[in-house]
């Protein structure tokens, strides 16, 4: 097919259904697809234009998305399908094009990942099936999350375990644990040799597909599914035995560690959770690779993957506007170019998400979102942020992720304690420091570290709230140790304004 001129299909055949397509559910083998019909059911993509125009997307995430469905919608012709490609103005117009064109048939589609697009596709009469991207039914989920006091990630993944029965024998965990989180802190290693990485060449369709875009993609992210199974085998073959102990370190020498990248062809549906799991865990069996690294990876898959997408269903339409903390901040400039910051660990983080739209889940939590909670910055302009920079951030992904594990704007309904952090945590997880101009250990002074002098400050902007909840009453009363409190306020009001002014 054409990747740039998308044309009405020359078939005189009668279809019985059109098959809509969201650009995140590319798999033959889910959704509204696996029941699909070559004879009968034609398939519909639609390119919004106000999907691509509306916000400021990453043009990396854009060319992701795009090629990607473009190619997807090449396979399926293919394999015999009839497959209208149409850009619009948005879905429903094109979805209305499509029954104009080939009359008012039924219009079946997966349910989508995320409560726009459902409503939307509702509203237009779509017919769902049931959303099998994930090994969670949503049903499941929310049976559990209604049984739960607090929603305890590890108590969900070790349920899933047992269910799925992956490394339990007779209910009990692979080597007797379930957890090997404790192992898997290691700080940054000296001298260490990575793999290289897999990098993914550009076809004619990503050619057009970036061309149309104005952009010149790197070779970061593959764009089908040969290339996303060519990087589930490059991770296990040279990633899986140590993603494990490294998995929660920040390196300067290595942007991608030990990480697999798989995220954004599990979020797209060019693989799968369950065949990413089946592969790693057939490492293990195979005696390739340690239990400590391929539990750490089934976690990320079955747990807070399936947990995350669990809540963001069970947890209401109206969680994704919470603003718990009244944190006013419009979003500081630092986000939108690292060249108007002078903090190290922010410059190089951002820089990374600039360059190719991803940085591990570590700078995502300790640095990025660390930062918009201590400077009290509007949650929904950072939650927009992160769903536009990140090439797998979804909205299912994010609106739990930041609203209630990044900046606490729920109230505690997720996490019960905020994930606040100053310069000295920092400095002892990561290699930024030595190369900043600023003094972790400091509070205090035009080379205090902004994050060691935003944290106290946070903590004593929200002290009365605090102090009732038992998990930081420790951290609020380190507050009554600090002989310069007064001077620290003062301090953080100018890191503030030199943060929304690009100085800092
Ligand atoms: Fe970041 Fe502070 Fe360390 Fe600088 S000193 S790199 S601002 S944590």
């Amino acid at each position: 097919m054409s990747a740039t001129v998308p044309i009405i299909p020359d078939v005189t055949a009668s279809f019985q259904r059109i098959i809509f397509i969201p650009f995140d559910h590319l798999n033959v083998d889910r959704g509204a697809l696996k029941d699909a019909n070559p004879k009968t059911d034609l398939v519909l993509f639609v390119q919004s234009k106000r999907m691509c125009a509306g916000r400021t997307w990453h043009p990396e995430k854009l060319f992701f998305l795009i090629s990607s469905a473009r190619h997807f919608a090449a396979l399926l012709e293919e394999r015999g399908f009839t497959v209208w490609f149409l850009e619009a103005e948005n879905t429903p117009e094109g979805i209305t094009q499509a029954r104009g064109h080939w009359g008012a048939l039924p219009v079946v589609c997966a349910e989508p990942s995320s409560r726009r697009q459902s409503a939307q596709l509702a509203e237009l009469g779509v017919q769902f099936v049931a959303n099998d991207f994930f090994v969670t039914p949503r049903e499941l989920f929310h049976t559990w999350a209604k049984s739960q006091k607090t929603f305890v990630m590890e108590n969900f993944y070790r349920a899933q375990r047992v269910r799925l029965n992956i490394l339990v024998t007779d209910g009990a965990p692979e080597e007797g644990r379930w957890n090997f989180d404790a192992d898997n802190r290691l700080p940054p290693p000296k001298e260490y040799t990575w793999p290289e990485r897999l990098e993914h060449h550009r076809d004619e369709t990503d050619n057009d597909v970036a061309a149309t875009l104005g952009y010149r993609p790197t070779t970061t992210w593959a764009t089908t599914r040969e290339g996303a199974l060519r990087q589930l085998q490059h991770f296990l073959d040279y990633h899986l035995e140590g993603f494990g102990p490294l998995e929660d370190a920040v390196t300067l020498d290595e942007w991608s560690l030990h990480h697999s990248l798989l995220s954004p062809y599990l979020n797209n549906g060019l693989i799968t959770a369950d065949e990413v799991v089946a592969a790693a865990v057939e490492k293990y069996q195979a005696g390739e690779a340690p239990l400590q690294s391929v539990e750490a990876f089934v976690r990320q898959i079955i747990g807070w993957r399936e947990y995350i997408n669990g809540m963001y269903w069970f947890l209401g339409s109206d969680y994704r506007e919470l603003n718990g903390l009244d944190a006013k901040r419009p979003l500081l400039p630092l986000f939108g170019d690292s060249s108007t910051t002078k903090m190290n660990c922010v410059k190089q983080v951002v820089s990374h998400v600039e360059k190719r739209a991803w940085t591990h889940h570590i700078p995502r939590l300790m640095i990025l979102s660390n930062l918009a909670l201590i400077t009290g910055t509007h949650p929904q302009q950072f939650l927009d942020w992160m769903r536009e920079r990140f090439i797998d951030a979804t909205e299912w992904v994010m609106v739990p992720n930041i609203i209630g594990m990044g900046v606490h704007a729920d109230g505690g309904r997720l996490m019960t304690k905020p994930y606040a952090a100053g310069g000295a945590y920092i400095n002892r997880m990561t290699q930024f420091c030595k190369g900043c101009q600023y003094d972790p250990k400091k509070r205090v002074g035009d080379d205090a570290c902004p994050f060691t002098t935003l944290y106290w400050d946070f903590l004593d902007r929200h002290k009365d709230e605090f102090v009732k909840n038992h998990r930081m009453a420790r951290q609020v009363h380190g507050l009554d140790r600090l002989t310069d409190l007064p001077e620290l306020r003062v301090r953080a009001k100018e890191v503030l304004a030199g943060l929304d002014e690009g100085r800092i």
